[in-house]
């Protein structure tokens, strides 16, 4: 019987063990930095925008994809939607006609570093500045549009990365931490991708989904149903600019 209790608490201890071990993982992942909540009052880092209205933006980050980003633009122009694609320099710069074409399609481009460089290595700002700066370059080379946001690689934040926004004039494009699908895992399907973010969506979210990822497919056929349902229920997508827009004219 002892044997037993025993043997209960320690199966009760190593639960209790994973469980805290889980939530600290879901706080730490939540709480980017120890002053998110303060930027985001700030404004220097955007998560949504307050409005009753029924608007949200689309974000689509880490290519452009030769063969997923295509899919992605077709499912927007199937439904005359407008996104935000936060692409990488190295990708953009390997892959310029379709960059081009984002532009072309009306769609918004923003910076989302050269190379997607682990998060460790922005602790160097001189690092951090040259990635911001390469981006910027090589998107206004090809499409002559001045990207006014950064998403940070892995959504890392650092007060370096806050004073590099404010000096170069970018504003930090973050997401609504309910609408991340991680439409990124293997093998997820776009009926649960989409599912998730219909279930989720409210007035003024930004939704995180990726273009550049090696389950893009499903991303894909995920936007397709997401529009089909949330237009029914009225939404409309915007550029993460006109989302911007809407909140200061409200
Ligand atoms: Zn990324």
């Amino acid at each position: 019987m002892i044997i037993l209790l025993l043997h209960k608490r320690s199966i009760l201890f190593f639960f209790g063990g994973i469980l805290f071990i889980g939530i600290s993982f879901g706080v730490y992942q939540l709480a980017a930095h120890p002053e998110m909540q303060n930027w985001v009052q700030k404004k220097l880092v955007i998560t949504h925008i307050k409005t009753d209205k029924k608007v949200a933006a689309l974000t689509f980050d880490d290519g452009p994809d030769p063969d997923t980003t295509p899919l992605v633009l077709d499912a927007l122009k199937k439904h005359d939607a407008k996104a935000t694609f936060f692409v990488m320099g190295k990708r953009a710069e390997e892959h310029p006609d379709i960059l081009q074409r984002i532009a072309a399609e009306g769609h918004e481009i923003g910076n989302h570093s050269y190379s997607h460089a682990h998060y460790k290595k922005y602790n160097d700002k001189k690092f951090l500045l040259d990635e911001i700066r390469r981006t910027n370059r090589i998107i206004y080379s090809i499409t002559a549009q001045h990207p006014q946001y950064f998403r940070p690689p892995g959504g890392y934040l650092s007060y370096d990365l806050i004073d590099i926004s404010k000096e170069e004039g970018l504003t930090i494009a973050y997401w609504t931490s309910i609408q991340d699908s991680k439409d990124w895992v293997e093998g997820k399907s776009a009926e649960r991708i989409a599912a998730y973010v219909i279930k989720h969506i409210r007035p003024g979210q930004i939704i995180l989904l990726h273009d550049g990822c090696s389950n893009g497919h499903q991303t894909a056929r995920a936007v397709d149903l997401i529009l089909e349902e949330l237009k029914q229920e009225g939404y409309s997508f915007v550029s993460f600019s006109e989302l911007m827009n809407l909140e200061k004219s409200e």
